[in-house]
């Protein structure tokens, strides 16, 4: 089954830009689109704005305080398209309540998630804000993972979206379909040294959160549990995060192993910290011994950590 996805229509082809083109990713429509099945939504056209139609860019009268900013017509500010976007993106929130991830065109004064160029009234820029039916998409749904088409050709801020995209398919999957005390722990064990990797203090939060599941009622544990879970792994696992995870993996493999594999191990460990190596490297030797000598340790084996995601994918080959 593959995962829902939304996405801004223009990545996949269709010609609904303001000049009547498109944005076709050959990454998103030639590798991505084998695990994800995509929810294209283009807000400019479902507000009824045609196809082609004048550019409309962001403009603001207050700074960039978030209320001030506007959606208008480049050539004529008196056409604001704000609380057109806005509605339509209320109307699509409840549509797409469900998919796993949304990918955004960049630079879009509606569709763009990250630092789109923002104007005063007089058309000078001044700073960059989020695009109106993004930020609006953001506050509604902000558990959701959101990233840019063309952040994604970063291979840290691919290998980051596609974990949280599947994290959070296994949280709407394995726990909030069917809540239970049970479901929640073992999605916090399988994913710790995950969390561990991407931000050590709300590895520590949730420990404590999942330690007293008497403590408040188990619906508001879970809520409070996966807001801060889904922002903690938006922190990217650099080298010596994922190194500091890397050997404590290597702490419970170690027992079994010859001196020899165990100086390998942390020759391969040591490499891959000092940047000669990239992680799949470490991670294919830790897998290795991890099925060779603790076949008994469910613990280990259901480590999201070490298949975060489709190893097809290579992902950890270029971080
Ligand atoms: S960036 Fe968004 S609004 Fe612009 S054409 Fe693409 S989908 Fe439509």
């Amino acid at each position: 089954m593959k995962i829902q996805v939304a996405i801004s229509s223009c990545l996949l082809g269709e010609e609904v830009r303001y000049n009547g083109g498109h944005k076709r990713s050959r990454y998103i429509e030639s590798v991505l689109s084998e695990y994800f099945s995509f929810t294209p939504i283009c807000p400019e056209v479902g507000i009824g704005m045609g196809t082609p139609r004048p550019p409309i860019h962001l403009i603001t009268t207050s700074g960039n305080n978030e209320e001030g900013i506007e959606a208008a017509q480049v050539d004529d500010h008196s056409k604001r398209f704000t609380q057109q976007l806005k509605d339509y993106a209320k109307q699509q929130a409840d549509q797409i309540k469900d998919v796993r991830g949304y990918i955004f065109m960049q630079k879009s004064p509606s569709c763009g998630y990250t630092k789109v160029k923002l104007y005063h009234e007089n058309g000078n820029p001044l700073d960059t804000a989020q695009g109106i039916y993004a930020a609006e998409i953001e506050r509604l749904l902000p558990l959701i993972p959101k990233e840019e088409a063309g952040r994604l050709s970063d291979p840290m801020l691919r290998e980051n979206f596609i974990t949280r995209v599947m994290a959070y398919n296994d949280w709407k999957e394995n726990v909030e379909a069917d809540l239970s005390k049970k479901a929640l722990m073992d999605f916090h064990t399988r994913h710790k040294y995950l969390l561990m990797a991407h931000h050590i203090p709300s590895y520590q939060n949730l420990g404590r959160l999942m330690a007293d599941l008497k403590a408040k009622p188990l619906q508001q544990i879970a809520d409070e549990y996966i807001m801060e879970f889904m922002s903690a792994i938006k922190h990217v696992a650099n080298r010596k995060k994922n190194t500091n995870v890397l050997q404590h993996l290597q702490g419970y493999v170690k027992q079994h192993l010859t001196s020899q594999e165990r100086q390998e191990m942390t020759n391969v460990i040591h490499q891959y910290r000092q940047g000669i190596i990239p992680l799949v490297a470490p991670l294919t030797l830790l897998n290795h011994h991890i099925q060779k000598h603790t076949e008994q340790d469910g613990y280990l084996l259901q480590q999201k950590y070490l298949n975060p995601h489709p190893y097809e994918l290579g992902l950890r080959n270029a971080i």
